[in-house]
């Protein structure tokens, strides 16, 4: 493929997201040079690039066309999205996959001291936050009409320093919040990393690529939930077995050798495994049990 025609995925350079969107990507089967400061990293098995960048550059990136996928989280592409449709109408990104990592969430957050009885209670208040559209979306969402203060960090001081009577930030531990006396009382969002598709026109062969990548992605993350059970059980128990196996629809069944009443029974469970599950298959008369990984899957 020609320079231009090569595939552009846009991750977070540094940052919460930036090595898991690596991993997910190579786990997919890309690979890169590696170059230490750059922002670019030539794909050198298929022609797709990568671009490292700001996260909030990610949504951007994609409107432009300047990459075609990018990993991103809910609550930057969502807030970016606010602010571009709201300049030109019909701007809007694919949400491709959920990714299950980058966990968090927008939440609103008032003084300790401070009772919360409900959104109404912030009719007239001045909230600071990083997400103005996403909050202004929340408050018109609930009928409320209020100051927000759009600050691009250190929203948590706000309070304190007068200038807010409530902010909306990210939370995932609570921690920087309590540090600032804050407490948080509402979600304005739930988000987690999420993989996006730009509007760019691609021809048969970039969007064959693209199709590929986007499988293999989606491959990687149903194969991170999946595992491989075997076990050895009596016949009679085969049914109760079955039930037990999270999200195993069709094990297969193979003799023993040497033991007529007793099968081997190997499943594919796309639920998540928990030692209860093991615990139960137990006492539903399995012995010898494994679970393992799965590293690929095609469906
Ligand atoms: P950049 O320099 O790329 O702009 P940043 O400071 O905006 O970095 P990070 O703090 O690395 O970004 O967060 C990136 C993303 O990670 C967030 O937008 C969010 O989707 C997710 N995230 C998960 N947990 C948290 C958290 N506790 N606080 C902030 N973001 C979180
Ligand atoms: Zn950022």
């Amino acid at each position: 493929m020609t320079d231009e025609r090569r595939l552009k995925i846009a991750i977070q350079k540094s940052g919460r997201l930036s090595d898991t969107s690596l991993k997910l990507l190579e786990r997919a089967g890309l690979q890169f040079s590696r170059s230490k400061d750059k922002l670019f990293w030539f794909g050198r098995n298929l022609p797709v690039d990568l671009l490292l960048v700001r996260d909030d550059d990610i949504p951007r990136l994609l409107l432009e066309g300047v990459c075609e996928l990018g990993i991103v989280g809910e609550n930057v592409a969502a807030e970016a999205l606010l602010g571009a449709a709201a300049r030109r109408p019909g701007a809007a990104l694919d949400a491709l996959a959920s990714l299950d990592f980058g966990h968090c969430r927008l939440m609103l957050a008032l003084p300790e001291g401070q009772q919360y009885t409900g959104p109404e209670q912030l009719e007239g208040a001045r909230i600071a936050t990083s997400y103005p559209q996403l909050t202004a979306r929340w408050l018109q969402e609930n009928g409320i009409s209020a100051d927000i203060v759009e600050l691009s960090g250190a929203v948590e001081i706000a309070p304190s320093l007068g200038t807010a009577d409530a902010i909306v930030d990210l939370v995932s531990t609570g921690t920087t919040l309590r540090a600032n006396h804050l407490k948080a009382v509402d979600t304005v969002l739930e988000s987690q990393a999420a993989l996006y598709r730009g509007p760019s026109k691609l021809d048969a062969e970039q969007q064959n690529l693209l199709d590929k990548l986007v499988q293999r992605i989606q491959g990687v993350q149903t194969a991170r939930e999946t595992k491989y059970v075997m076990l050895h059980a009596p016949r009679e128990r085969l049914a109760r077995i079955t039930e037990v196996l999270p999200g195993a629809e069709t094990p297969t069944v193979l003799p023993l050798e040497g033991q007529p009443d007793r099968v081997a029974v190997h499943a594919l469970c796309t639920e998540q495994v928990f030692w209860e599950h093991l615990e139960e298959l137990k006492q539903a008369g399995a012995s010898a049990i494994l679970v393992l990984p799965v590293e690929k899957m095609l469906a």
